[in-house]
């Protein structure tokens, strides 16, 4: 009898990789989505439309149904139904900055959200069968109080994303403590893909690159350059979630390469190969990125991206992941992630016929 899965967020970078990781692995893999007036289903498609997974090695597709973190009779409706031996809680609004604009709704999807999920199995008795993974983060760090930052660091939230999921870290430590359930938190430092949103830096960085390469986009207004971030690929991420939820005890884990670049090299590595030099003028937010060739001025400092509070720099030490759970952290490197997001960029734009101009 294979496994059963069901998967909060299952549209999103995340829960598309781990679904098809788990489809891989023979599992019985159920996905929740949201309502929408429009899809939202495209990083997903390929794995439930009948013609696209002929061409993969997977023998079954997923299972949809729609709910809502916010929706606890849903969420109760569906667990009952599903009998998930695992579920990857990977839902939640998850934009740093967009959570100073919508900070309530952000709090009741990511910290109460977690906390209806976990009270939904529980209510059904369904401790000791249903193991539950929560999407931490390292934003929990936020004001760094120790370099680098483990298990036993400890949190300074600098957000209200980064508040909600403190809650969601505790709320699934309490349910952990209280009820011997299995769960546990994964606090995967920053992982990107060609899958990533296009308000993440990352991913507005490989877009704008393979645009401006291609005559489609002038200059590229970004915040702050200076930032620095331990980015790994999300591929090799979703592979840790699972082995976690394989493991024989119950315990939280950093989820990390060890390695931090600022947003300025991801920038300047991403336009390289792209096939564009830049240069770097000025300091502050007169910093400008110049095509060395043409002298062009390509990326410009805009403060309207600047944070309330800024997360000035991360690093994870992935050395328990490492040990206890036999997880390699430099899998792909950041050079090679940055490769992966350009060469995607390049081919996704170069269908483009007009640019779209995302809210970021
Ligand atoms: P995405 O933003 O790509 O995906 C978020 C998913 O959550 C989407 O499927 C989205 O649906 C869904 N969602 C949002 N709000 C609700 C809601 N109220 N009810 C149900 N579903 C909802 O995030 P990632 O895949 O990058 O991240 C996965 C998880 O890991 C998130 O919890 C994130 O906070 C956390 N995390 C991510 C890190 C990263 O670097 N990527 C780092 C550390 C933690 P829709 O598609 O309809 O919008
Ligand atoms: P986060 O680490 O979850 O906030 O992921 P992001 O990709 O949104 O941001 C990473 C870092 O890049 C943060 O410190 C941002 O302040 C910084 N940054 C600089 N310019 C931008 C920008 O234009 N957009 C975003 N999203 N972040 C930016």
């Amino acid at each position: 009898m294979s496994k059963v899965a069901l998967i909060t967020g299952i549209t999103g970078q995340d829960g598309s990789f781990l679904a098809e990781l788990l489809l891989e692995k023979g599992y019985e893999v159920h996905g929740i989505i949201r309502r929408s007036s429009s899809f939202n289903t495209g990083r997903i498609e390929h794995l439930y439309i009948d013609e696209l997974i002929k061409d993969m090695h997977i023998k079954r597709k997923i299972n949809l149904h729609y709910g809502d973190m916010t929706d606890s009779s849903n969420l109760i409706r569906l667990i009952q139904q599903i009998q998930p031996d695992e579920i990857y809680n990977l839902a939640a609004q998850s934009h740093v900055k967009v959570s100073f604009d919508m900070p309530e709704y952000t709090a009741d999807t990511d910290g109460i959200g977690t906390l209806r999920l976990l009270e939904a199995v529980r209510l059904l008795g369904m401790e000791k069968k249903t193991r539950i993974y929560q999407a931490s983060t390292s934003e929990l760090y936020g004001k760094v109080q120790e370099v680098p930052q483990k298990e036993t660091t400890p949190f300074y939230p600098r957000s209200p994303y980064g508040v909600a999921k403190l809650y969601g870290f505790w709320i699934t430590k309490n349910y952990r403590e209280s009820y011997d359930m299995f769960c546990v938190n994964g606090i995967l430092f920053n992982h990107e893909s060609e899958r990533r949103g296009e308000t993440f830096v990352t991913r507005k960085i490989t877009l704008a690159a393979a645009r401006i390469a291609q005559g489609k986009q002038e200059k590229l207004y970004l915040g702050n350059l200076d930032a620095k971030r331990d980015w790994g690929y999300a591929k090799d991420y979703v592979e840790c979630m699972w082995l976690m939820l394989q493991h024989n005890k119950a315990e939280d884990f950093v989820i990390a390469t060890g390695e931090m670049h600022t947003v300025r090299e991801f920038a300047t590595l991403a336009f390289k190969e792209a096939g564009i030099e830049l240069e770097w003028q000025g300091t502050g937010i007169d910093e400008k990125g110049i095509d060395k060739k043409t002298g062009q001025v390509l990326i410009e400092v805009e403060p309207r991206y600047f944070r309330p509070a800024e997360v000035e720099q991360l690093l994870g030490d992935p050395t328990k992941a490492k040990t206890l759970l036999g997880w390699n952290p430099r899998k792909t490197s950041f050079k090679e992630l940055v490769k992966i997001m350009v060469k995607h960029d390049m081919k996704f734009v170069a269908k483009e016929d007009r640019i779209k101009k995302a809210f970021d």
